[in-house]
């Protein structure tokens, strides 16, 4: 136990002792939550970053959207995972590629030379780890994928729909909407069923996208946008109900969601999250770890009223309760 919350222990006993004057209001609980990016560069903020780990003061980590630059179940920077979330089946997020080894490429242009497809980086992860898959839509492809790869369905796939929530660990995790699209890339299918589809132009259906509400046990309550344009939502439920203090949000753009400006009206007027965390910028938005003055993402961070950070690949933030960073950022 560190001596300040020792004190605030103490403190909540007694009114009269001698310092408890001087302690910092708390939301919620105690510590900080750990968020680290996993990037397709160390120290960079590159296109195809999507995946961040989130650990609570309790342990529990969870990996939210592997996409191409967690490189597959073996990549040192995991650790232990405890769940696995996917915003939707996009190749960018369920990962239809990875890199040959860390740092391949150039940030502007990573090596995604490794075909992970159809299994998909994200199923290759969940079985390599053991971790539930917790998702929305339509879950039967994924317990079929899961099944034919040697996985427990019933185990590994969690299926978790908008206004739902489920446990892992101390942490609430929610279904929220997202506004998108969640065709199924053909890549993802048996070769006889993608040519099928690839004649027509279509795409499978397997449900809506989806974001979600991380609430950890210190309070931090984060709201995880996945890919999603502006919606109601992020006012009436978002903020409404979850009353999420901190935000992960896509910045990208068009033609695929909000870009800068957009985002930069979802977290000032409607959610008003305390901090976030950008995501999705499809861009190189740093260079030697700084932020590019011209970037999407210089132009959101200056757009938003409140602190935005860069989720740099490797380096640790950590949050409080709060959803301020307090480390790291
Ligand atoms: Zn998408």
């Amino acid at each position: 136990m560190s001596r300040s919350d020792l004190l605030a222990a103490l403190c909540m006993g007694t009114a009269l002792l001698s310092g408890c004057a001087d302690m910092p209001s708390q939301p919620s609980g105690s510590g900080t939550v750990k968020i680290t990016a996993l990037g397709s560069h160390d120290g960079e903020f590159c296109p195809a970053d999507r995946a961040l780990v989130f650990e609570d003061p309790d342990g529990t980590r969870i990996l939210y959207d592997a996409g191409r630059t967690v490189r597959g179940p073996a990549d040192p920077r995991l650790g232990k995972i405890d769940a696995v979330l996917l915003s939707h089946v996009h190749s960018d997020h369920l990962g239809d590629l990875i890199q040959p080894s860390a740092n391949a490429g150039a940030c502007p242009k990573p090596d995604f030379s490794v075909n992970v497809a159809p299994n998909s980086n994200t199923v290759n992860i969940v079985l390599g780890k053991q971790a539930p898959l917790i998702v929305g839509g339509e879950p039967s492809f994924f317990q079929a994928k899961v099944k034919s790869l040697g996985g427990d369905p019933g185990k590994l796939v969690r299926l978790l729909r908008n206004g739902a929530q489920t446990m892992v660990g101390k942490v609430m995790v929610a279904g929220v909407p997202a506004v998108h699209s969640n065709g199924l890339p053909t890549v993802f299918l048996p070769p006889e069923q993608a040519r099928l589809f690839e004649a027509t132009g279509l795409t499978a259906y397997v449900g809506e996208p989806g974001g979600f509400v991380l609430r950890f046990s210190n309070g931090l309550t984060a709201y995880l946008s996945g890919d999603t344009g502006i919606t109601a939502e992020q006012d009436l439920v978002i903020r409404g109900h979850y009353k999420a203090n901190m935000v992960v949000m896509n910045i990208g753009g068009s033609p695929f969601t909000t870009g800068p400006e957009e985002a930069a009206y979802v977290v000032n007027d409607l959610v008003r999250p305390n901090s976030v965390i950008a995501s999705q910028a499809n861009e190189p938005a740093t260079i030697g770890g700084k932020l590019a003055p011209n970037s999407r993402t210089a132009a959101f961070q200056k757009a938003a009223k409140m602190p935005v950070h860069v989720p740099l690949s490797g380096r640790t933030m950590q949050f409080d309760g709060s959803g301020r960073c307090v480390s790291g950022c």
